[in-house]
């Protein structure tokens, strides 16, 4: 977010998966309380580029703040697909930008600049403004034969460095890596010899974002005289936008779909499919486990794996390479370096480097990416000549303000994480979380109580239900057990002319969860259901 005087602008609004400690969350998006409270001030939303984490929060956003989007035409393409899936398509005004485009919101004058990176159309921004010019580079490397011939525009970069860069904004993601990444064209090279020798079927599973590799894989197929078969919905999706416009090069004819694959011969199909990370239900762990509905993967054909497991994903990737070793297959995986199947799309250290001394900047801010990569990009910039009271590694929500050529971290806004779970958008909070956690740990128990309002005392056995906790039918003993305890520990409190709800249940649930916790090791959630009648 970029603010000056009155007028708001927003960059980016990405999503990204929960890990494992969520249980049961779909996706995590920005929290836009700051938004909310400045609804007069936002003018735009400008998108750097198509990748989930920077337009997956988009629909979530609009729904909550209608805003006109400024992006180039691809990744317009990409985002308008997700606003026809939220049914906000025909409501957003969405404005077609390019790397020659100049826009002008208040004070705020916008120009932008040309980069590579693992999807087309990428673009830097630079904010001029009144008391200087903010760069933020978006996504980034350095790709000096890029697939689409679309070269990096370091001529451009040097001149806005030479005008004087107030702040820099640029990507760390691969600020720990030393070097130079290397161009996406040398996965092309591997992609061709590899199909060359492949007498078989060839699997083939990329992310679906990345265009260029899909163009080299479709030039590999036609230099190898395969047809193509696309499996999973967002390689579809994303094909289909790409190719429709322009970014995507598919002879006519090349593409067949999986039920007329299936009656060719072996040696004449490519299946490009998703599920490179090892998604469970991704299209490539269907073919794994032989429950595809019209392709199987038969003794010699060859599968190839174009991508390298996001850090987390690695066990569900090898348990896919085993069970494609099961059916005979010929597995080419593993990290991308050592296949030469994967290129990273973001710069290494050289690059970010390259990226600092080209722009000059003033003040350094490092964006995108863990704390530590953040950390690695200040002592990159700081190689490089930055001052290191000028760098500032930020936490979500910090501010950093501007006056008279100076720059300072200034205050504190809300901002972090807002969870989606099905239709609930921030509903679920750290409470519920925490039961869940519980629950998928030990299971319930369910203790259902009985009593009568006029006598206050038991009315029936108490009934104990469990799930998840113990078999009941092989746990008869200790549900007695839990049954006598219940009882004796009611009659207690009832005698002491106790008969609060809460009292009763808190009581249980203490005397209960330390009994099980001795005697089974486990701590069940209880949840006493007292009934009155
Ligand atoms: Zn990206
Ligand atoms: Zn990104």
């Amino acid at each position: 977010m970029i603010r000056y005087g009155d007028d708001i602008l927003l960059v980016d609004c990405g999503s990204k998966f929960p890990d494992e400690t969520l249980l049961g969350i779909d996706l995590i998006i920005p929290d836009i309380a700051y938004l909310l409270e400045h609804p007069g001030k936002v003018r735009a939303l400008i998108v750097t580029h198509g990748h989930e984490d920077h337009i997956g929060g988009i629909p979530y956003l609009l729904k909550q703040f209608p805003l006109p989007v400024y992006a180039t035409r691809l990744t317009l393409g990409l985002i308008e697909t997700k606003l026809k899936e939220h049914k906000l398509l025909s409501q957003t005004e969405l404005k077609l930008i390019d790397s020659e485009s100049t826009l002008r919101f208040g004070e705020i004058e916008l120009s932008f600049f040309k980069t590579n990176h693992s999807i087309p159309d990428c673009l830097g921004i630079v904010f001029d403004t009144p008391e200087g010019t903010v760069v933020h580079t978006g996504d980034f490397k350095f790709d000096f034969t890029p697939v689409n011939h679309a070269y990096p525009d370091l001529q451009r970069m040097a001149d806005i460095g030479k005008r004087g860069v107030l702040i820099l904004l640029s990507e760390s993601t691969n600020a720990e890596r030393a070097g130079f990444t290397p161009s996406e064209s040398l996965v092309g090279e591997h992609i061709e010899e590899a199909f060359m020798k492949a007498d078989g079927k060839i699997i083939i599973s990329t992310f679906a974002s990345n265009v260029h590799r899909i163009q080299q894989i479709v030039n590999a197929a036609v230099r190898a005289g395969r047809k193509l078969t696309l499996l999973g919905r967002s390689m579809v999706n994303v094909v289909e936008v790409a190719a429709e416009l322009g970014y995507l090069h598919i002879p006519e004819g090349m593409l067949v779909a999986s039920d007329e694959a299936a009656g060719m011969p072996r040696e004449e199909i490519t299946v490009l499919c998703t599920g490179s990370q090892g998604e469970p239900l991704a299209a490539l762990a269907r073919l794994a486990s032989g429950n595809h509905r019209q392709l199987e993967v038969l003794p010699g054909d060859t599968v190839i794996l174009a991508a390298t497991p996001i850090p987390g994903n690695e066990r569900n990737v090898a348990r896919i390479v085993d069970h494609f070793y099961q059916l005979q297959a010929k597995v080419i995986y593993g990290a991308g370096s050592s296949t030469g199947m994967h290129v990273s799309g973001h710069g290494s250290q050289e690059e970010l480097k390259l990226m600092l001394t080209l722009m000059k900047p003033e003040y350094f801010i490092p964006i995108h990416g863990e704390y530590r990569m953040l950390y690695q990009h200040r002592l990159l910039a700081e190689a490089v000549g930055v001052r290191p009271d000028n760098i500032f590694v930020l936490n979500n929500g910090e501010v950093v303000e501007a006056h008279n050529g100076k720059a300072a971290v200034s205050g504190k806004i809300q901002a972090g994480n807002i969870l989606v779970d099905g239709l609930g958008i921030g509903d679920i909070g750290s409470v519920v979380l925490r039961d869940r956690k519980q629950l998928s740990a030990d299971g319930i128990l369910i203790i259902v109580i009985t009593l009568s309002k006029q006598e206050g005392k038991l009315l029936t056995k108490p009934d104990a239900i469990s799930r998840g906790f113990v078999y009941v039918r092989n746990s008869e003993a200790l549900m007695n057990e839990i049954n006598e305890l219940v009882v004796a520990e009611l009659n207690k409190l009832l005698q002491s002319k106790i008969s609060q709800w809460s009292v009763l249940k808190q009581t249980l649930k203490e005397t209960l969860g330390n009994y099980l916790l001795t005697r089974t090791g486990r701590r069940p959630m209880i949840l006493p259901l007292v009934i009155e009648v």
